[in-house]
């Protein structure tokens, strides 16, 4: 196969200079053992030194030398273990966040050029046994790079239609090239057009980040020049773009498609296959800059060793394009996607923490960046060089260390900021509070005791999980106990507080029903620990089912139960989370009361994006408060009607919560669904009143952000509250010029609150390449990054653009981003082949399907609050959550080896892959069914239901039976290992074919034509290549 995609640039260059030129200047060499020096995780090291351990809190200062250090003279390990018996270092700590107050520019010395410094260092940390990974040659390009499409003859096209004549892409080892006519694009083509629905032209230039790309150089009037989300650029010709989606009828409309061969268009499965064979059960060692990581969806290990571990960030490329005009020029958005609080595997080590004693962190005067591995320590250790702002800093005096031949501080292993990519600081008064030490946080449970909840069971369901639930609150590595404390209210119109102190025999009743003016009526035992107060707590959990048995009340507020949130932790000064358990739309007289505005006339027209909108005004100034007092919001739930989400999701959406949705809930179907999800949440690691800020080396910045976030400022991302699940995608733009030797840096610092109450700074850094070659861009892109970051920047672009404009710019991009690939990094061959760059070949399928999902659809046959959950949803997630989202796992069944401990090997989520004798397990993250033939077997059905065959299957059942069959034991593995693993819990749904419920199934088959609107895969891929043909004649 061709390698002509691949030119120029030799792989990696610059990035690795002296590779492996390590000589193991520590005596024996620093082989691996040395990480041991960190203290490691239990099962790998023994005895871990005090003051490294996770999570302990050493009294001031650093790490003291491991046990193997005797290499290391006597000067260096005082140095190193007793700073505090120092000269007090300079007050240099700023507040986070603060401008930087003094420049130490002048102070330069006459150490090397930094660039070059960086480079040793960068080399430096490359240690001897990886040396192989850098030298091997790139991926292949070859196979598959480039996958043609191939003309057939004309004659073949029917008479009057220009659609692109193509047969499918050659899948490299599979199947070999085909050229069949595809009698079916003349379909394509007519439906890609818009079938009667063109797109005008540009949509007006909304508010939102999200331009409309495709202007020439010259521009357009009113359309901003700036790089917006989608970079705002386009090479090629744009004019007369055509409809960029099939409307939602038309679709569905034309011929079947004729028989191609599915499996010669690029795959999903395959990609991921291919990535779990090559790199899975591997090591991913984090040393060597612009490395791309295995695919999200593989298994696999991660070794820090000088930049973060994938599971907390991912790029859109990790070959960044040294000029902005390359970067207009591709038009690949350049992202990171963050998961500062990303839960690792037990085999991965646990962050370390680091303590730099009473002067806090030691950070650079100018940037306020925090020492990490691209601090170049020069002038035998006095003085160090910035990696992100070049400013050469004093080393404050209990940090100084010597260095060694090669220019590295002899701690350099001792050290995590100096060796890792990832990290956290013990945080100082400086970056506390009023410059108090936070108290731990508190969990409120409010629980809406109206009519519709007492009477669904509800409210005693969650009083008696509560009840083991509290046994399990998170807490701090080591201790016995959680900190965290807890508090209960109850409400409908009024809100009920309650006293639970341990003294008392009785829990005590407070009501407030003057919900304009929220205060907490008691201060003292309201928030308590649960341990001491476990028999009054358990006391009221037993009464409050009774209190309000008998309850008329239908009305519910939901503002003040919130803001009675805020107010309790603005009393405790503490920080939190709310769980709020909510049946209904707030519709009794209260601030942020709220009427049904669900209008389906609104679909399709440009006022939909009102749908999404939320009600402005007292649930702004909500978010405000909560962010300002650190208080998280998670809301739960239980609506039987429209409850405007749009709205009542804007405070957990902006305070870094959940929103759970169980739709008419019934204790039988949707209990045991809801409880893991509460479970899940409440015991979920998280961290409180956080503050991100996202620092990059000169040349490019951070310039957007997305995620359940507030911003106040262009810089500060406030977070009530980050857990394991939140991911937030930056975006970056150019400054200036990259550098190719230096390639790019960046440091995502969060500030925050443990839930033991520490103040702490969490660190990840990574570093990329740069090139002038965009063919390096291509190669280093990550598909399933890409996708996360179009998914939200498209979602909130809905929110100030219609649907049709959105949908028009992804099409628009998709097009352009491969166009351009095809021009400058391919070489010659026939227009009519379709080549795609090998790290962005399934692209088109995650693209296609973001298009198809429920907020871009636009279909009056979908739910609004459902559309409006789901785009907040996706606001939140890391990559992992949107690959799934958008490409569901579709498992056969049927055929399944009982006996195999390896995991069922999913099918593309497409109709051809259903037998009707099959049965398939398909789920996205959010949604799972169990989908069954009409011919399956009954002895399967006996295995899996006990039952002699389909036709006594039962309507609503949500579990399986457990059966002591292997077939039934293999398949409820399989569901409750997913269940584990995914973020959310999701709920079973049995669908057999040909019934009703089936189509709720078949909108999840993402490469066939959407139910509610959207092309096939094919039938898109075929209008991508033509929209890319345009581009380039
Ligand atoms: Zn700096």
């Amino acid at each position: 196969m061709s390698q002509q995609g691949y030119v120029a640039a030799p792989p990696y260059s610059q990035a690795q200079p002296g590779m492996g030129a390590y000589q193991g200047g520590f005596g024996s060499g620093p082989t691996q053992p040395l990480y041991g020096h960190y203290g490691g995780p239990p099962q790998a090291f023994s005895a871990p030194p005090a003051g490294m351990m996770k999570s302990s809190v050493a009294p001031a200062a650093s790490m003291p030398l491991p046990a193997g250090s005797s290499q290391y003279n006597p000067n260096v390990q005082q140095n190193g273990s007793h700073p505090q018996s120092y000269p007090a270092p300079p007050a240099v700590s700023a507040p986070y966040g603060q401008p930087p107050h003094s420049l130490y520019n002048s102070m330069a010395s006459p150490g090397p050029p930094p660039t070059q410094q960086l480079t040793n260092q960068m080399s430096s940390m490359n240690l001897g046994r990886h040396v192989q990974g850098l030298q091997s040659p790139p991926p292949p390009a070859s196979s598959v790079v480039q996958q043609p499409f191939q003309t057939p003859p004309p004659s073949t096209m029917p008479p009057g239609l220009q659609s692109p004549h193509m047969s499918p892409l050659m899948s490299p080892p599979q199947s070999p090239p085909e050229s069949m006519p595809m009698a079916s694009q003349s379909m394509a083509g007519t439906s890609m057009a818009g079938m009667g629905r063109p797109f005008p032209g540009p949509p007006p230039p909304g508010p939102g980040g999200f331009q409309q790309p495709g202007l020439g150089s010259a521009g357009q009037p009113g359309y901003p020049q700036q790089a917006g989300q989608f970079g705002g650029y386009m090479a090629g010709p744009q004019q007369n773009m055509p409809g960029a989606f099939p409307g939602a009828q038309s679709a569905m409309a034309g011929p079947p498609q004729k028989k191609l061969d599915p499996d010669s268009i690029p795959s999903i499965t395959h990609v991921i296959e291919d990535d779990q064979v090559k790199q899975g059960g591997q090591v991913f060692t984090t040393n060597i800059r612009g490395q791309v990581p295995p695919l999200v969806t593989t298994d696999f290990t991660v070794t820090d060793q000088g930049n973060a571990s994938p599971r907390f960030i991912r790029c859109t490329t990790y070959s960044l394009p040294c000029t902005a005009d390359l970067a207009k020029q591709c038009q690949v958005p350049l992202a990171a996607i963050i998961k500062p609080f990303a839960s690792l595997p037990k085999n991965e080590t646990p962050l370390y923490v680091v303590n730099h004693g009473d002067t806090g962190p030691v950070r650079c005067n100018r940037c306020k960046a925090y020492m990490c591995p691209y601090m170049q320590f020069i002038d035998g250790g006095r003085r160090y060089q910035c990696g992100f702002c070049n400013c050469v800093n004093e080393v404050p005096v209990f940090y100084f260390q010597h260095l060694d031949h090669m220019g590295r501080r002899v701690d350099f292993y001792e050290r995590p900021e100096l060796s890792l990519g990832s990290y956290e600081f013990v945080a100082t008064l400086d970056y506390c509070k009023n410059n108090k030490p936070p108290n731990p946080p508190a969990y409120i449970f409010m629980i809406d005791v109206s009519y519709n909840n007492i009477k669904s069971g509800l409210v005693k369901l969650i009083c008696d999980e509560l009840k083991t639930l509290l046994e399990k609150l998170p807490r701090e590595e080591g201790m016995e106990t959680s900190a965290i404390k807890v508090g209960f209210v109850t409400y409908n119109k009024v809100l009920h507080f309650y006293n639970v102190k341990s003294a008392l025999a009785q829990p005590q009743m407070m009501v407030v029903s003057d919900t304009a003016e929220m205060f907490v009526p008691l201060l003292d035992g309201f928030l308590v620990n649960y341990q001491d107060s476990r028999a009054v707590i358990y006391n009221l959990l037993d009464q409050i089912p009774d209190m309000f048995a008998d309850t008329a009340e239908s009305e519910t507020v939901f503002a003040p139960v919130i803001q009675a949130g805020v107010e309790a932790f603005k009393a405790a000064e503490c920080s939190g989370k709310l769980f709020i358990f909510q049946s209904s739309m707030p519709t009794a007289e209260a601030p942020g009361k709220l009427k049904n505005r669900d209008d389906k006339k609104l679909v399709n027209t440009d006022k939909e994006k009102t749908l999404f909108q939320p009600q402005k005004g007292v649930y702004e100034q909500l978010s405000k408060d909560c962010v300002a007092s650190g208080c998280c919001v998670d809301l739960f739930l239980f609506p039987s009607q429209y409850t405007d989400i749009a709205t009542m999701a804007d405070v957990p959406s902006h305070t870094g919560g959940s929103v759970y949705k169980y739709s008419n809930f019934q204790i039988e179907t949707d209990g045991e669904h809801f409880l893991r999800d509460l479970r899940k949440d409440v015991q979920k690691s998280i961290g409180f009143d956080a503050i991100m800020r996202v620092r990059t080396s000169t040349g490019f910045r951070a310039t957007d952000f997305f995620g359940g976030i507030y911003m106040n400022n262009t810089t500060d991302v406030e977070m009530a509250a980050v857990d394991c699940d939140n991911g937030v995608t930056v975006e970056f733009k150019h400054d200036d010029t990259l550098s190719e030797e230096t390639g790019a840096l960046m440091q995502c610092a969060l500030l925050y609150t443990t839930i033991g109450g520490q103040r702490r700074l969490r660190i990840h850094n990574l570093s990329l390449n740069c090139s002038s070659q965009l063919s390096e861009l291509y190669k280093s892109c990550e598909t399933d990054s890409l996708i996360n970051f179009f998914a939200k920047s498209a979602y909130r672009a809905i929110l100030n653009q219609p649907l049709k404009n959105v949908r028009e710019i992804l099409v628009n991009q998709t097009a352009h981003m491969l166009a351009c690939y095809r021009k400058n990094c391919a070489s010659p061959s026939a227009a009519s082949q379709l080549i795609l760059p090998d790290a962005m070949k399934v692209f088109p399928v995650y693209m296609n399907s973001l298009m198809k999902t429920a907020p871009l659809v636009g279909s009056t046959e979908l739910s609004t609050d459902d559309r409006a959950h789901q785009r907040l949803s996706v606001m939140a997630m890391g990559v992992e959550d949107t690959q799934l989202l958008l490409y569901p796992r579709l498992i056969p069944l049927h055929n399944i080896d009982v006996n195999s401990e390896k995991p069922a090997t999913p099918v593309r989520c497409s109709e051809e892959r259903l037998t009707d004798s099959g049965i398939f397990l398909l789920e996205n993250g959010q949604s799972m069914f169990l989908w069954l033939g009409q011919a399956s077997s009954p002895d399967l059905i006996q295995s899996l239901f006990n039952l002699p065959s389909l036709a006594h299957l039962q309507g609503h059942m949500c579990a399986l039976p457990e059966l002591d069959n292997p077939l039934s034991r293999k398949v409820r593995s399989i569901i409750s290992g997913l269940l584990e693993k995914r973020s959310n819990s999701m709920k079973l749904q049995i669908v057999r074919q040909k019934d009703k419920p089936e189509m709720l199934f078949r909108q999840f088959l993402v490469e066939d034509k959407g139910l509610h609107g959207g092309a096939s895969y094919m039938d898109f891929l075929c209008y991508v290549h033509r929209e890319i043909r345009q581009l380039l004649t």
